[in-house]
């Protein structure tokens, strides 16, 4: 086969005429994310996680074949957010609770994020009510998952050669279906290896655990970042005035919380830089004064969060997220895919736990009124920082406010960076 020369990003590459891009730009050693492309299936260009430019128009680069003289760009600014939102993309339009999937910890999707370093998603999240097809043997197809990649319906065959997955609809409608009578033919691995494939967790195995632990994933290996000891705050830049910290927490577990408290002694020495108003640690109440910032766990469920949340974007400079709750609903969101009636019936009136006979959801005007869907703290007021992680580590947290409140060199470490 010909070699032939091109250029990535101005930099000159050479391999075999007609090879694919993504393959050829690695054998080059130029990374470009993809999630649909797959061993030496076809192009499928259905994910678009590997557009890149070429000769100036943006496309696929999966269905990308190398040619001569080709002039492709992949890592300008333009087209590294333009990956990232197509990644967010998939996030909101599908129901990914990452702290709670099976998949969490081995799931290319959820590696990618953290590669393209989506803290939090610009557009809102769908909450979509989708189908979790548990009827076959052995696999499971949850659709909440699937980012129609098409690998488990090209890779995925009997013995004798019959699809097992098939794709049903079109457009935001495709779902993807099972032919149960072909899966019952799979052997064990073979239907191991179709959960192994699927770059998300849409597809299971009855019985089987795909999660790691923390230490063991596929994103624990990463850049590693530079940390600031926590006992290196630097006095100087505060001008001897305390910085003032409010904390407070909305539909959360209180989990961002206890680890803000996990940095034990290091709140001897932070307490003689800051000094907390309104906050659960100190359990002040009411704002008394203005504040630097603002520490914000859970997200906006009630009328109570909503109303808490304005009065710390009016009472503090800065605002923060911090956890996956704060962010996008986090687990509170599970509730989001669901009509607030029958949450309500399921928890008052039909639940274990209620009452024999008893009839009433509670409603008084001194309890806060549930809203229709858990909302993200973005979606509601002004945020100015995103902290992922659920919960994120302490050292983390603290690392970032003391980097925004005494403008101290930060950079986090990529194995801390966590969302799940
Ligand atoms: S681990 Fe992967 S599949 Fe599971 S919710 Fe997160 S992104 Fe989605
Ligand atoms: S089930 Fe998994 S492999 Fe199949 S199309 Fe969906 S994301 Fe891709």
């Amino acid at each position: 086969m010909e070699n032939v020369s091109f250029n990535i990003d101005g930099r000159t590459c050479s391999a075999e005429k007609g090879k694919n891009l993504i393959e050829a730009a690695k054998q080059n050693g130029i990374f470009i994310p993809s999630l649909c492309h797959f061993k030496q299936q076809n192009p499928l260009g259905s994910c678009r996680v590997c557009t890149v430019k070429l000769n100036g128009r943006a496309t696929a680069g999966c269905t990308i074949n190398i040619d001569k003289g080709m002039d492709i760009e992949v890592n300008t600014p333009e087209l590294l957010d333009t990956r990232k939102a197509i990644l967010e993309m998939m996030f909101v339009e599908g129901n990914h609770f990452c702290p709670s999937c099976e998949k969490s910890g081995d799931c290319q999707m959820q590696k990618l994020g953290y590669e393209t370093g989506i803290r939090y998603t610009r557009f809102p999240h769908l909450f979509v009510e989708r189908f979790i097809d548990a009827k076959a043997e052995r696999i499971v197809v949850n659709q909440n998952r699937c980012i129609k990649c098409k690998r488990c319906f090209e890779e995925i065959k009997t013995n004798d050669r019959y699809q097992v997955f098939n794709f049903l609809n079109k457009g935001n409608k495709t779902v993807v279906t099972v032919d149960y009578e072909q899966e019952a033919k799979l052997s064990e691995s073979q239907a191991e290896y179709a959960m192994q494939i699927c770059p998300t967790g849409s597809i299971l195995v009855k019985g089987k655990s795909v999660s790691k632990p923390f230490g063991n994933r596929m994103f624990d290996q990463g850049i590693e970042g530079k940390t600031i000891p926590f006992n290196k705050i630097n006095k100087n830049n505060s001008n001897g005035q305390k910085k003032r910290v409010a904390t407070t927490s909305l539909a959360g577990c209180f989990g961002c919380h206890m680890s803000l408290l996990d940095i034990d002694l290091g709140l001897v020495d932070l307490i003689e830089v800051v000094e907390f108003n309104k906050t659960p640690l100190t359990d002040i109440k009411k704002f008394s004064k203005r504040c630097n910032i603002g520490i914000i766990e859970g997200g906006v469920s009630n009328t109570h969060n909503f109303e808490v949340l304005r009065a710390f974007r009016e009472n503090c400079d800065i605002l923060v997220s911090v956890g996956e709750c704060a962010i996008w609903g986090g687990l509170p969101a599970l509730r989001n895919t669901i009509p607030l009636e029958d949450c309500l019936n399921e928890a008052y009136l039909n639940s274990l736990t209620s009452e024999e006979n008893e009839s009433v959801i509670p409603n008084h005007e001194d309890i806060p009124k549930i809203l229709d869907k858990v909302y993200s703290n973005h979606e509601i007021v002004k945020i100015d920082y995103h902290i992922p992680g659920c919960p994120p580590n302490s050292n983390h947290i603290w690392n970032v406010v003391k980097n925004i409140l005494f403008e101290e060199e930060l950079t986090i470490a990529y194995p801390e960076f966590k969302y799940d």
